[in-house]
């Protein structure tokens, strides 16, 4: 007789039972079969503790039988603990196992669309990675991309202050060689001064005229490059992020059918022509401006009245002269 144990699996006592070497639990020799797949005595030992208690009647109530299942309470009840479950489903044992295997097709269901979510998270995990990483490429390219423009622009602007301090390093050599020759000029125009006799001064004159109004030109000035200042467009960054880009998310989530490619919802100027647009930007803000222009104009003015006042006097010496000679005839 005591070799007739409960069965864990039928709750029979219907046979030999004998005890599971993997879950020490004592099985009938109908059932120890099932104890063959690993998830039976997997399960009897991680929920082990649960089995201490399969009396089958109450101690509460002097040995009266456990025949309901409090649903709410997941616990046994005999006629008498009945009574302190008054709200909740009572069922009998049979009727509850019957009930709660029927939820188990649906707890199926549900696991299993879990695990193929599980499935694609790990499925979709290098293509997403993968993606990132393309992600961060592109913010890479799009920095070299500004780095060559930007680079492009100021090797420009450098290249132009350089011819610039070139040019004025020739003009200042020029001054210092037209300033000998104004010196000249100026010692002969004294020398002239000096010449009484009409006919030899005019002489002179008509060749040293067209030096004169060579050197009273002033040209060294007009080739002068403008006065150039740099304004850095940078100064102001608020607008970087929408002139360089930001990340963009797809979708609501990974895996997402809703995904948003739409170029036109990414504000600010197309990315593309904002290497251009900056260079653009880049190429007003060289301003030019020349305080000297006025100045200079006005001075050329001045050496062009003054070379008219001469002309006009010289005119009117040689009248004088013509007519001195004629009333000598
Ligand atoms: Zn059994
Ligand atoms: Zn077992
Ligand atoms: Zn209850
Ligand atoms: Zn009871």
């Amino acid at each position: 007789m005591d070799d007739f144990k409960l069965c864990f699996i039928c709750g029979g006592r219907n046979s030999f039972s004998t005890n599971c070497k993997t879950c020490s639990q004592p099985c009938c020799q109908l059932c120890i079969s099932l104890h063959k797949t690993p998830s039976l005595c997997k399960i009897i030992s991680k929920y082990g503790s649960h089995l201490t208690c399969l009396s089958e009647t109450c101690e509460i109530h002097g040995g009266l039988e456990y025949c309901f299942f409090c649903m709410q309470c997941s616990t046994k009840t005999c006629k008498e603990c009945y009574a302190s479950h008054s709200n909740h489903t009572i069922l009998r044992l049979q009727k509850a196992v019957k009930q709660i295997k029927e939820t188990f097709q649906n707890h199926k269901h549900i696991l299993q669309a879990r695990q193929y979510d599980a499935i694609k998270v790990i499925e979709d995990t290098p293509r997403k990675y993968t993606e990132l990483t393309d992600t961060e490429m592109k913010i890479e390219e799009e920095v070299i991309k500004w780095d060559k423009a930007i680079f492009k622009i100021s090797n420009a602007l450098q290249i132009t202050l350089s011819d610039d301090r070139n040019k004025i390093e020739e003009i200042a050599e020029k001054a210092e060689e037209t300033r000998t020759e104004i010196g000249d000029a100026i010692k002969n125009l004294i020398a002239m001064e000096k010449i009484n006799f009409e006919l030899t001064f005019l002489a002179l004159w008509s060749g040293y005229s067209n030096d004169l109004t060579m050197l009273e030109k002033n040209d060294v000035e007009l080739g002068i490059p403008k006065r150039k200042t740099f304004k850095s467009n940078l100064g102001d960054i608020s607008d970087i992020r929408n002139l360089f880009g930001f990340l963009w998310s797809e979708g609501t989530k990974f895996g997402s059918s809703e995904i948003q490619t739409s170029e036109k919802k990414i504000p600010g100027a197309k990315r593309t022509d904002d290497i251009d647009q900056l260079s653009q930007r880049f190429s007003h803000s060289v301003t030019v401006t020349d305080e000297t222009d006025k100045k200079r104009h006005s001075k050329h003015k001045g050496i062009v009245q003054a070379k008219q006042a001469l002309e006009k006097e010289v005119t009117e010496l040689e009248i004088e002269i013509k007519d001195t000679l004629k009333s000598k005839q």
